[in-house]
């Protein structure tokens, strides 16, 4: 029988942090599937750059929130296909407002592609590597699910619940060698960050000991670690990349 290519599959792998990652787990040597919703012309030119630096990936359009097609995307494009050896969680979105203005869809709408969209990735993952017995998933998570935030009760509340889910699929799937870990990012750099107005970001730097924002690359890199041999023993953990902003 032949052996299936190793692949890592990285969720909102178009851009940002999960750009950051697919490029840096295709250096590391897998075959990236990456994941966008809405920008395909964003995704092509991830795959490019993947391409142009040697490395293998391909892009899927999938909406982390449709748990159907989630399904169908595990059971059509990796089952028999690939071993999926890493699950990188990071598709994400924010709908900020005070909780007392906050409406009811837009808490289930974060709620349901920050959380409920990983955990459904997680469950497919989970039931590919546990015929493996190995795999690593790795969830991002945010300092914001760990210390909360004024103006984001949907977003840390699913951030939190992550941690969770983290820790409870770890324990579970510890026995069929798969690891479970979080990131928790600081505050980064990325288009999600961009509309923050300057003076926010500027308050931000300062209540960050090391003194700036942090880059997708800061991020990618300790997926990368999770996901290394390095890291074989590491599971339930929540790796805080903050730069001391949360400690
Ligand atoms: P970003 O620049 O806004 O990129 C988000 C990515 O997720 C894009 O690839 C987007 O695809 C994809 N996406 C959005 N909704 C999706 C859905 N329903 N299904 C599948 N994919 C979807 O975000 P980012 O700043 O890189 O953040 C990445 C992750 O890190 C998120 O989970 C975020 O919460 C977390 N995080 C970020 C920060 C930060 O400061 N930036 C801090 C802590 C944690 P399209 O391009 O097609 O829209």
């Amino acid at each position: 029988m032949n052996e299936l290519q190793s692949a890592a599959l990285v969720t909102g792998g178009s851009r940002g942090i999960g750009k950051a990652c697919a490029i840096t787990l295709a250096k590391a040597g897998y075959t990236v599937l990456l994941t966008y919703v809405s920008r395909p012309e964003e995704a092509e030119r991830t795959v490019a750059e993947i391409a142009s630096a040697g490395g293998n990936a391909q892009a899927f359009q999938l909406n982390v929130g449709d748990a159907e097609a989630v399904s169908d995307f595990f059971n059509n494009e990796i089952r028999g296909k690939f071993s999926l050896d890493v699950l990188v969680n990071n598709a994400g979105i924010t709908k900020d407002t005070l909780l007392i203005r906050m409406k009811d869809e837009d808490f289930d709408r974060v709620l349901q592609i920050n959380l409920r969209g990983s955990f459904i990735c997680l469950r497919e993952a989970a039931k590919i590597m546990m015929k493996q017995r190995s795999g690593r998933i790795i969830n991002i998570s945010s300092v914001c699910g760990q210390m909360g935030n004024a103006g984001q009760a949907n977003y840390c509340a699913a951030k939190a619940g992550l941690i969770g889910l983290t820790k409870s699929a770890a324990k579970e799937l510890a026995g069929r060698g798969i690891t479970v870990n979080a990131v928790a990012p600081g505050f980064i750099e990325t288009d999600m960050t961009a509309v923050l107005p300057e003076e926010v970001k500027k308050s931000y730097v300062d209540s960050i000991p090391l003194k700036r924002l942090g880059t997708p690359q800061d991020i990618a890199d300790a997926v990368a670690f999770l996901a290394s041999p390095a890291a074989g023993y590491i599971t339930g953990q929540v790796l805080a990349v903050n730069g001391g902003m949360y400690c």
